[in-house]
């Protein structure tokens, strides 16, 4: 008998349930429920999240420790010479790219909001409206505005997909292998139970994140002692195998 050829609806109920699978076997292999590691208010946090673009964790938190350390309010940061406040992010990437995007960002928030420098407000949209608000921002893509949203004391459900996150969920083939870090989140979040809070979705991302840092490595990913190993593709055709257990 052949197989039943997979449709579009099979074909996403397999990823819904490859995700949770995921989900199940990583948070309990990383300790879920994960704390949340800020207390940064939503302005501080989406500044925060556009100096942690393609950096090193330590290298953002001291360009941002830096740059609250040299001023004082926002308005600050917006008004300073585009230099002082480059030479505070410089531990940073590209910091001559993102103190006038900063700036810019400051700018149009100052316009948009009469001055008032607070972002406390998108507490009160649905996460959608939000994160559609943020990205109509200077430089602002999905992964800044699902940070601010749900790193942030705002603590809404959006996730972030980071490079670790984006590997794993393509190595599972929960997203095509084309599928950029930006289109994924849409399509990643899609596959996610709707009602799920901030907690449960900042634990998907995290465990994610963590099984891409200590176990699927972007060189020599360490199939043979992975979790996943008997639900992931990539896993079996690189142990040379090509049966597959059902996703769930
Ligand atoms: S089996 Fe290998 S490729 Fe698949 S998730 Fe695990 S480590 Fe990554």
């Amino acid at each position: 008998m052949s197989a039943a050829i997979p449709t579009p609806d099979t074909d996403f109920a397999h990823r819904q349930a490859l995700a949770l699978l995921a989900h199940e076997r990583l948070c309990q292999l990383y300790g879920a429920p994960f704390r949340f590691f800020s207390v940064k208010d939503p302005m501080s946090e989406l500044i925060s999240a556009v100096l942690s673009h393609r950096t090193r964790n330590q290298d953002s938190h001291r360009a941002y420790q830096q740059l609250r350390a040299r001023f004082t309010t926002w308005a600050e940061v917006r008004d300073a010479p585009t230099a002082e406040v480059e030479e505070a992010i410089s531990p940073c990437t590209w910091p001559e790219q993102k103190a006038p995007r900063i700036q810019a960002i400051l700018r149009e928030l100052t316009e948009r909001l009469q001055g008032h420098l607070a972002l406390e407000f998108l507490g009160e949209l649905p996460v959608p409206e939000a994160r559609e608000w943020l990205e109509t921002l200077p430089g602002v893509g999905p992964k800044t505005s699902a940070a601010t949203l749900l790193f942030s004391t705002l603590r809404r459900p959006a996730m972030p997909v980071d490079s670790h996150h984006h590997r794993v969920a393509q190595r599972l083939g929960l997203i095509g292998p084309k599928v950029g870090t930006e289109a994924s989140h849409a399509l990643l979040e899609a596959l996610l139970p709707p009602d799920w809070d901030a907690q449960l979705v900042y634990d998907h991302h995290e465990a994610l994140m963590f099984h891409g840092q200590k176990c699927c490595y972007y060189r020599s990913p360490a199939c043979g002692r992975c979790v996943l190993l008997d639900v992931c593709p990539t896993g079996q055709q690189l142990r040379g195998s090509t049966s597959m257990a059902p996703a769930a």
